[in-house]
């Protein structure tokens, strides 16, 4: 049995140091967790290898720490999960709801990257496996901050990938799975995930696994409203002196500065602002952005 009513989670992928834009999301849902008497929980998604960079899941973690966002639980780390990916995608494969594909490249552009059938048959290449998506397809739901949502998933996505040619689990798998074997209530994210949602959602089903509440964060932008450029949203923390970035990504999480006080310790920061949150004034967008 879950100890709590509200499970969130915060979930980095070891690409590179925490930078303040993932301090945001991470602030952000750390915050709702704590305000709901929920628990937080922290997950590493190194299922990547090519994309990550040694060490940077422990520099990640040790910037949560100075940060003061101190999960609840073991950090559970998604490389060592695989065999749980594997049940999930094995479970799929007998119902016909997966399937392998040898497709390349070229022959995917052809349908404008959308993948809805193999174009030939298998083949003696190692096959990527997909989720068999029907037509049609749409998947919706209530985000807890942009309103509903809908996506015509068979059109704008088609068949996704569960595992990748090269070996490597995919994304959307590992995050399902995840989610629900930690007993996910609620996913806050940054909105630049909102477009997998449905995606998770359709997967979920196809598992039978209950599908958490979803909140995206709109992305940081700059004084125009522009979402900031690379080099800006990745400026690196500062361990030694997390106060800064804690009252910044206060601000940009909508909630009033009056509420923290001006002095003192990180954790008595991190206490007024549990105790002052108000969810009410999270932007639904950024201020100047295209709405
Ligand atoms: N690991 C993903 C990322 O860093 C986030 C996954 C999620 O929150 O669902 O972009």
């Amino acid at each position: 049995m879950p100890s709590s009513l509200y499970r969130g989670r915060f979930a980095p992928s070891p690409t590179g140091p925490l930078h303040y834009g993932s301090l945001y999301a991470a602030f952000g849902s750390w915050l709702l967790a704590r305000q709901a008497g929920g628990e937080w929980h922290v997950r590493v998604e190194d299922i990547d290898p090519p994309r990550e960079v040694p060490g940077a899941a422990q520099a990640q973690l040790r910037s949560l720490h100075a940060y003061g966002l101190h999960p609840d639980g073991e950090v559970v780390f998604q490389s060592l999960r695989y065999a749980r990916y594997a049940e999930a995608l094995a479970a799929l494969l007998e119902r016909g709801a997966a399937f392998p594909c040898t497709c390349s490249r070229a022959e995917l552009a052809a349908g404008g990257g959308v993948h809805h059938r193999c174009l030939h048959a298998p083949d003696d290449r190692p096959p990527a496996y997909r989720l068999r998506v029907a037509a049609p397809c749409t998947v919706g739901f209530d985000d807890g901050l942009q309103g509903h949502i809908a996506q015509e998933v068979y059109a704008e996505v088609g068949d996704f990938v569960l595992k990748r040619a090269d070996g490597y689990w995919a994304y959307q798998l590992a995050v399902v799975v995840d989610d629900a074997d930690q007993g996910i209530t609620d996913v806050v994210r940054g909105a630049d995930l909102l477009d997998s949602t449905p995606r998770q959602i359709l997967l979920q089903r196809a598992l039978g696994l209950p599908t958490p509440r979803y909140l995206h964060l709109p992305l940081i932008t700059d004084a125009q409203g522009r979402k900031l450029s690379k080099s800006e949203a990745a400026r690196p923390l500062d361990d030694a002196d997390p106060q800064p970035a804690l009252r910044a990504a206060w601000a940009d999480l909508g909630q009033d500065p009056r509420r923290l006080p001006a002095a003192g310790t990180r954790d008595a920061l991190l206490a007024a602002a549990v105790g002052g949150f108000a969810p009410a004034r999270l932007p639904r967008h950024r201020p100047a952005g295209g709405d």
